[in-house]
Parts: structure tokens; sequence; C-alpha cells
């Protein structure tokens, strides 16, 4: 009794009044009032969003014997039949109980003879995904040249099970999950006509538990009226029905960020000791971060979260204050601890030691705003290790040398806490070699000499200088070099190991050199390195293991690396070389 009543009560007798599915209403009213109703049709949809409900309008719209087209009477005999469920010309067919052959057969043999009472038979088979194989098979030829008397309408929650055949010969309408503002709405209008005092939260929780259907809604609510009378209360809600008050997740949510373990647990217990369901518990607060993600990621999360605006702004604010990478992290841990439940026989110990790790995790820094924090270190403004108080993961990868670079030079790159360095090219300097790099386009053969260009070698330190205002890492590197010349058009800068000048031969921070060069030296010089330790890296292949130590050795003194662990209070844990 309790179930059906406000279903019963609620079901809408007229097209006005259906709860959501505005197109579909839309359309089968046009083709009402002109007339043109197909013979087949078939509304597809989860439980409780009107399937059978617009079935029944449709029929009693279609045999009604006054009104217009697409609004019935209600009154006539046709009407109160339909609606009191006694209606000759109408047939409701369960396709779970009766999806057999035989019973496809009958309805064939009664839809021979002309209507009773009314204009039309109109057959609803509900759930006709069930029928078999041979009773979709029987139904086809009917389908194919209905009756012009016939009218049928087919309701399922599994489209995808129908065949094609009985689909291609079908009027389909699909109807969506009712929106949870509009369920809302709804239910506080119920509400207020049964007279039952309820809080908007209330409503919320009830709207977002029926998940798009009217129907779950309903029933929801027809428990909670037989519960808690005329007045119920938040607690109410939250008892009968199991559910948990959002505001815990929120709660829940910025301790677990702050990383507070002793203030989650203390929210757990008291969920926990209010009777909620664990598994359904893990499963919300899933949900809540599900949440933060989409606030995080989307311009407009409300299309796709049933939220309230005030829990809106809530988990805006939240993932305001926090990283997607630390959202997906947490996403992922409770994601994991969720499923671990289902299968253990200690749910809450599972769920507790999610607690644990999430807290140790920590805020997850994006490699962005490391370097970032980077670029601010090497321009002196901001002080070191700032806000690095916490565990921080990062990875950080340079780019690939751009193809206009002559020589593949070995690069670095670094990945999480500088445990390893990736694999590596086999080092490609050249013993006694000078690795020369071209001016990408910009030179010109001749080399234009500019009027009043400054001498190299007594300027030098000027130069450094110079350069330290503008890209203060490279200061330092230039001072390495033993010695800076100008040969003939070419500035040639001498270095005692390969690795003190592998960064300024990378094609952008060579441009740049060049570029500064041009400018302090007035000379647009063609810059080349010269290196002479390069004996120690032999690329022959006669002693490989002397030229990966050697390569270790270079890359473990590469700048890059020395001012990144540097910079992140870091080691050098393992070398790996080889193949990128
Ligand atoms: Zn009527």
């Amino acid at each position: 009794m309790s179930y059906l009543v406000l279903a019963r009560k609620w079901r809408p007798q007229n097209f006005d009044e259906v709860v959501g599915q505005q197109a579909v209403v839309r359309t089968l009213r046009n083709a009402l009032t002109r007339n043109r109703v197909a013979h087949a049709m078939l509304f597809s949809g989860v439980r409780g969003v009107g399937k059978t409900t617009l079935a029944r309008l449709m029929a009693k719209a279609l045999n009604c014997q006054q009104g217009e087209p697409d609004v019935p009477c209600n009154q006539c005999e046709s009407c109160t039949e339909i609606m009191a469920g006694n209606a000759m010309d109408l047939h409701e067919i369960d396709g779970a109980s009766n999806r057999g052959i035989q019973e496809i057969r009958e309805l064939k043999e009664n839809i021979r003879f002309f209507p009773a009472k009314g204009r039309y038979k109109i057959i609803i088979i509900d759930e006709v995904h069930m029928l078999t194989t041979e009773a979709f098979n029987a139904l086809l030829k009917t389908l194919e040249e209905p009756p012009a008397h016939v009218y049928f309408m087919f309701a399922t929650t599994e489209l995808h099970k129908i065949p094609i055949t009985i689909l291609s010969r079908c009027q389909r309408y699909e109807l969506k999950r009712v929106p949870f503002a509009e369920l809302v709405v709804f239910f506080a209008r119920i509400a207020g006509a049964e007279k039952v005092a309820i809080s908007q939260r209330a409503l919320e929780m009830i709207g977002r538990e029926a998940e798009g259907s009217v129907r779950d809604g309903l029933s929801l609510l027809d428990q909670l009226f037989s519960f808690g009378g005329a007045e119920i209360s938040d607690g109410d809600v939250a008892e009968v029905l199991g559910l948990v008050d959002r505001r815990i997740y929120e709660n829940l949510a910025r301790a677990l960020l702050a990383a507070d373990l002793a203030g989650c647990l203390d929210i757990f217990e008291q969920s926990h000791a209010a009777g909620m369901d664990l598994k359904r518990f893990a499963n919300d607060l899933l949900g809540f971060f599900r949440a933060l993600l989409i606030a995080k990621v989307k311009a407009r999360p409300e299309e796709l979260l049933d939220l309230s605006d005030q829990e809106l702004s809530a988990i805006k604010d939240i993932a305001a204050s926090v990283s997607q990478e630390t959202l997906y992290q947490y996403f992922s841990l409770l994601l994991k601890g969720s499923e671990e439940m289902q299968y253990s026989s200690r749910p809450r110990l599972v769920l507790e030691m999610v607690f644990v790790r999430a807290t140790q995790a920590g805020q997850i820094v994006p490699a962005a705003t490391l370097l970032e924090r980077l670029d601010g270190l090497l321009a002196g403004t901001v002080p070191l290790l700032q806000g690095v108080g916490r565990p921080v993961s990062l990875a950080i990868s340079t780019a690939e040398p751009e193809p206009s670079v002559p020589r593949a030079i070995p690069r670095s790159s670094i990945d999480s806490s500088f445990g390893t360095l990736p694999e590596q090219k086999k080092n490609e300097i050249a013993p006694e070699s000078t690795v020369s790099q071209e001016q990408s386009g910009q030179s010109s053969p001749s080399a234009a000499v500019l009027p009043a260009g400054r001498e190299v070698k007594r300027h030098w330190e000027a130069f450094v200088g110079y350069v330290k205002e503008r890209k203060r890492w490279m200061a330092p590197v230039l001072q390495l070099c033993a010695s800076a010349r100008d040969e003939g058009g070419e500035l040639v800068l001498k270095f005692d190991d390969p690795s003190d000048c592998k960064l300024l031969q990378e094609h952008d921070n060579l441009k740049l050199l060049q570029a500064f060069a041009l400018d302090f030296f007035q000379h647009d010089f063609r810059v080349v390195f010269k290196v002479r330790g390069a004996q120690a890296i032999d690329d022959g292949g006669g002693d490989e293991a002397e030229s990966l130590l050697a390569e270790r050795r270079v890359l473990a003194n590469d700048p890059m690396v020395q001012m990144t662990t540097e910079i992140f209070g870091g080691q050098v844990g393992s070398i790996r070389t080889g193949s990128r």
C-alpha cells in the first residue's frame, strides 16, 4: 500500500503533468494533433521515467471521445475506463511473463477483431525486450503492415536487446533521466500538496537518490511520509533512507585534503555510529571526489552534477584550493579502496586505511607550477623550497632536440624524485672533435661584420655580466668556459669538460647565446664549442665500460641535474644509459 500511493495518486493524467521528457512529449502531441501517430511506437529509458505513463496517455488521447486530439478529457467513458484499468480495447501485456510465441499468436488472433468500444485497439507491451526471438519473429509481420485499427506501444529499459528488425519498424522515443532540479521541484510540490513539512535539503537528498527516476523518488517519499507524518526532519531522511547528509562528505573531503587524519576518523566514526552502510558511504565519498574533479576541470560543472547551488559553491570552493593532480590521486585511492571493500571481510579497516594513505600522500604540485617556481628561483624572486613542506612528486622531462640541430647531443631528463635518469642515446661527442652548431637560418655565409664591434677576449667578463642580467643560469655556465676567442667570425668557446657546455649547446639556448653575443659584441657570431677533455669519452666501442663510466660522470655533472637537485634538495640515485 505505502509504495504505490504517491506514484498512483500523482500519475500524470495529461501531457502537461508529465515530469521531464519535454522533447518527447512535444513530439507526441504534435503527432496527435496532425493525426500522424505511428502504429508502432517504442519507448525506452531507465525505470520510472514515464515510459508506460506516456503509452497510456497516448492510448487515452487516441480513444478519447471528446476534447482536443492531444488533450484527453479524462471524463468520457473511454478515458475513465483506461484510468480505472478496465478498458476493453487497451491490452497491457508484461513482456517478462508473456514472452513466448504462443502469447504472441494469441495476441495476433485478438487484433484481427475490431475494437469493442473505442476507435482503436491499443497493445502496450512492457519490458518488450524479454520476448523470445520466435515471439519477435511472429510479431514482425504484423508490425510490417499493422491493421489500421491497432496501435502497438512497446516499453523497454534495455533498448539494445530489441532486434534491429523490430526497431526499424517502430517510431522510437528515448526517455531521459529526469534532471535533478526538476525532480526536486516536483517532490516539493507533492510535499506541499500532501501538507508535509520537509526541508529543501531533505528533498535534494531524495532527488539525488532517485537518480533521475520519478518512481524511485516517489517511493522514497512514500517511505518518509509514512514514517515522519506531517513533519520530516533531515535526520529522518538519513535514518529512514540510510542517506548520509552531504555535508558529512564535504567535511570529510576538507579534512582529507588538509591531511587531518584525526579529523577524518572522527567524522567517519560519527557517521558509522549513526548506522550508515559502509560500502555505500565509501561510494558516496567517491562520488563527492568525482564532483570535485569535475568542478576542477569543467567550466560549467552543474551540467554533469546533480547539485543544489549551495552544494555546488561548496564543491567549487574546495576544488579551487587543490590541484587537479591531487584530486585525481585522492579519487584513485578512494576508487581502489571502495573496490577492495567489496571483497573484504573488514571493510571498515580498508576504508580507514584509505584515509591513512590519502592523508600521507599529500598534495601534488603540478610540474608546470614547479617549473614556474624554478624560474622564480633563478630570477632570485622566490626563496628556496617555498611551500614545499610536504612530500612532493613531480615529473619533468625536457623536449626532444629540434631537427635543425645537426648533432644529436645527449640530453638528460629527470623523472620523479630524481631517482633515475632515463635512457640516453649513446654519447655522440667525438673525442678531440669540435662540436659546432649552425645558427639556424640567421647566419649569412659572409658573416657580416658590424662596425665598432667589441673585442671578445677583453670584454668576456662584461659579456658574462650582461648575460647574467638576462638569463641568470647561463652566466655561471659561461664562467666555466676556459677560453673565449674570436676566430675569424666564429666565437670559439673552449670547455674542459663536455658536460659543462652541454646545456648551452641545446638549440634554444644556443640561439639565445648567439643573440646575446650579437647584441653585446655587435657582431653576428657563429658560436663554436671546443671540448678539451673529450678523450675520456670514447665512442669507438673499444672500451664500453669506460665510455659508460665517462657518460655517467657527464650526466651526474650536468648543470641542469645539479641545479635541480640543489633546488629540490634531492640527489641523484642511479643513472641509466642506453638508447632513448
Ligand atoms: Zn476522454
